[in-house]
């Protein structure tokens, strides 16, 4: 295939494993564009976000229709909310294509490869017939391994099935892809970089939790240490300060020589260190360096290493980290009907143990690492009492008075290729009133343990201003990193802006806070007495002598 220009349009990926929504840019575009430049370097790889096309959709198409193939990275597997971009919308993805003739058009992500999720659980359905027939091609494999062979061989050399079996051309594309990222709209701002480490569960020798796609890779398949060395190297070269370990299941058994032929291999502390020793000698001046997924279960089964595993971590990230630990029940019999393999006590070990290591308050406000937890409601064998005991569990970590970083509760997303697959959504189905009822209480709790992560009067450092809302007269900025948290400030500020903040008051995902220095004149007393539990008269002077107010300080009157 004769190929000059190729255009990536990102409509944004988010999966257990793996985060694409802005500031987020996945491994997608990046790979994509190494294997084009793999091919030959003369082709221009241009890169477009979705938000970015929806502020002039008729310009974007007729620009579109000059290229020679174009690109649609698409899927949220596991929707939210994001105060960073909103990812494509089905209307989008079925209207744009249909309407830009000319280049090959090509769709590759979850969405191609599991189809779309409704955002609230059940079965993933298959992707419209009028989404199909607006795209050439449907990548139901790796989307780097299509582009390299429709370039390299044409259409017919192309699979679109083909999977990656080793990271041999993965880490040469890693490495040429990653100055796409200067197109990136939040480049030189609050750009991470999600990493990947490895693919496939440990636990796939058992077969994997019921709910899981992971398992569906087989043996895992590990990428050394050097090349993920190489291409932090090549993305910090261009820009990137910011960057998170998340692609894997869990990072604590990164390098581990018994990972392939043991459910729960021992970790490896020394291939950890050499992994974060190794990204910090050629990123020596990164501003953020997080990790995502750890399982609870090599915590419990290998706690010694698994403690020297979190110090090698603590040592060289930054703060204000999460290990996002996939508790999902805390009901035994389910943990049993899906091979969950965690059990409700030894996943709140788990919690103890993060936090007696990494509860220690880093130089940003946060607390160096914390546990995440998450919950997946819906899974073969769950009754209303499985909720119960899920709030129990919840109640005894905050009775305990140790520290989450935030508790994710989510519908089991039945995808094909799982066990849920075959099992069904009926317990979803049954236990949509209680599930509303348990999200509730999740939220009080959620509110409750982050008075405890950052109590009033925190000082939070260098937040990004993210975006002014003109109805709610509250600004929103965030520090980078994983599950940033999200201050609510009552004043304007624009981007771009880098601040420091005062905690004044919490919800149950944000905290409300005020930009500081504050300037003298007009700092609001009120909500400063509240952030320093001070009465109001004493307010200015006990946030001067805190170096909080300055005459020269930041504007933020409230009304
Ligand atoms: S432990 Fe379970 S949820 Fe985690 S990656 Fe393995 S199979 Fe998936």
């Amino acid at each position: 295939m004769r190929v000059s220009k190729v255009l990536i349009l990102d409509g944004y990926t988010d999966e257990p494993a793996g985060l694409g929504v802005p500031p987020y840019i996945d491994v997608y575009p990046r790979y994509i564009a190494g294997a084009v430049w793999a091919v030959d370097k003369t082709i221009r790889v241009d890169y477009i976000t979705v938000d970015e096309a929806r502020r002039d959709v008729h310009g974007f198409i007729s620009r579109a229709r000059g290229y020679d193939l174009l690109i649609v990275v698409a899927g949220v597997v596991v929707p939210g909310k994001y105060l960073g971009g909103e990812p494509i919308r089905l209307e989008e993805l079925r209207l744009w294509p249909s309407l830009i003739e000319g280049p090959f058009k090509v769709l590759v992500g979850p969405a191609a490869r599991f189809g779309i999720s409704s955002g609230e659980g059940g079965r993933v359905a298959a992707l419209p017939k009028e989404v199909r027939e607006s795209f050439d091609v449907i990548v139901r494999g790796d989307p780097e391994l299509y582009v390299y062979r429709l370039l390299s061989e044409g259409e017919s050399g192309a699979d679109p099935y083909e999977v990656r079996e080793d990271y041999r051309l993965v880490d040469r594309f890693a490495v040429l892809g990653a100055r796409i990222v200067e197109q990136h709209p939040n480049h030189g701002y609050n750009l991470i970089a999600e990493i990947e480490t490895f693919r496939g569960c440990p636990r796939y020798i058992t077969g994997g939790c019921s709910f899981c796609i992971e398992p569906a890779y087989g043996r895992p398949v590990m990428r050394s240490a050097e090349s993920i060395v190489a291409e932090v190297e090549a993305l910090y070269r261009h820009g990137v300060r910011a960057f998170r370990l998340g692609r894997q299941p869990d990072i604590l058994v990164y390098g581990s020589p018994e990972i392939g032929d043991r459910e729960w291999p021992r970790p490896d502390p020394d291939a950890l260190r050499r992994l974060f020793h190794g990204i910090r000698s050629v990123a020596p001046g990164l501003e953020t360096l997080h990790i995502d997924n750890v399982n609870p279960g090599t915590i419990v089964h290998h706690e010694r290493e698994a403690r020297e595993a979190l110090k090698v971590i603590i040592e060289y990230h930054t703060p204000g980290d999460v290990a996002a630990m996939g508790v999902e029940t805390a009901d035994p019999k389910v943990v049993e009907a899906n091979n969950l393999g965690v059990y409700p006590d030894e996943a709140l070990h788990a919690i103890r143990v993060v936090n007696e290591l990494g509860a220690r308050r880093g130089w940003n406000g946060l607390p160096e690492l914390l546990p995440g937890v998450n919950f997946v409601l819906g899974l073969r064998g769950e009754t209303r009492e499985t909720y119960h005991l899920n709030l129990e569990f919840i109640k005894r970590v905050y009775d305990e008075g140790l520290m989450l970083r935030r508790i994710n509760v989510r519908q089991v997303l039945i995808l094909p290729g799982t066990k849920m697959w075959v099992y069904g959504d009926h317990w979803l189905r049954a236990h949509r009133g209680i599930a509303r009822w348990f999200r509730r209480r999740v939220m009080e709790y959620s509110r409750l343990f982050l008075e405890r992560v950052v109590p009033r009067g925190t000082v939070l450092r260098g937040l990004y201003v993210e975006k002014y809302d003109e109805r709610l007269g509250v600004t929103f900025a965030r520090q980078t990193g994983s599950y940033p948290l999200v201050a609510e400030l009552p004043c304007r500020l624009d981007p771009p802006a880098k601040i420091d903040v005062v905690v004044y008051a919490h919800g149950a995902r944000s905290v409300r806070a005020l930009p500081v220095p504050l300037r003298e004149r007009g700092a609001p007393a009120r909500l400063l007495a509240k952030a320093l539990g001070v009465p109001e008269a004493q307010a200015l002077s006990e946030a001067s002598r805190r170096g909080l107010v300055a005459r020269e300080g930041l504007e933020c009157r409230v009304s």
